[in-house]
């Protein structure tokens, strides 16, 4: 993978389709919750589907979606208490810790930057190992924007000190790679597939890595 690592100071790493597989936050949004929403309140399992996926669809792309407060208000359901009861999706990628570890050896500052909220941070971090070896976390909703809007990245810089051509951000959707270089970060991949039950996604502009070994850290 051609990537000039002594150029690279700051990795800037997404979580959900990155770092831990997509599976848990597929299958929690698109089986689970409409499965439990229509027993709890005795709907229909297809009305309650295609009502959950419109309600979402009208939040795309905003701090709301990926809000576990604010789902939970809407459906009157305790949306944090429901993931847990799939937590056993909860998992790595391949190779995560490694390539974690080797940037920490290597001296890199690992940063994780989601859209989740604390919540689902929570969540996620109690299941793996990951937060072990990241040096720094921030949640878009701290900055008030995601990860796919301008004031994202520049709220980012206020708090972090980071030099964009000095970064590598990787993250599995496009939106937020597109809104990273716009921001003027230099080095940016996708992932080939963030659900390890899914296909891979082939409509990235972006290189997009199997595995974190292609970047080769341990050897840079
Ligand atoms: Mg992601």
């Amino acid at each position: 993978m051609l990537l000039n690592w002594s150029n690279i100071d700051t990795v800037l790493l997404d979580m959900d389709g990155t770092l831990l597989d997509l599976r848990f936050d597929n299958y929690f949004w698109t089986t689970h919750l409409p499965l439990r929403y229509s027993e709890l309140f005795e709907s229909d399992l297809s009305i309650a589907k295609q009502s959950l996926i419109r309600r979402l669809e009208e939040k795309s792309g905003t701090l709301d979606w990926y809000s576990t407060e604010f789902w939970s208000r809407e459906l009157c359901l305790d949306i944090v208490a429901l993931k847990r009861e799939v937590k056993y999706l909860i998992r790595e990628r391949p190779n995560v810790s490694k390539f974690l570890m080797d940037l920490g050896n290597k001296g890199k500052e690992r940063i994780l930057v989601t859209n989740a909220d604390r919540n689902s941070i929570e969540i996620k971090f109690a299941e793996t190992t990951i937060y072990q070896n990241l040096d720094k976390i921030f949640s878009s909703h701290d900055l008030g924007y995601p990860k796919e809007h301008h004031k994202f990245w520049s709220g980012l810089q206020k708090t972090l000190v980071f030099d964009p051509l000095k970064t590598l951000f990787i993250d599995d959707s496009e939106a937020m790679l597109l809104a990273a270089k716009e921001f003027g970060v230099a080095n940016l991949f996708t992932i080939a597939r963030p659900d390890s039950s899914g296909s891979l996604c082939q409509t990235s502009g972006f290189v997009a890595l199997h595995d974190f070994d292609e970047l080769n850290v341990s050897n840079c």
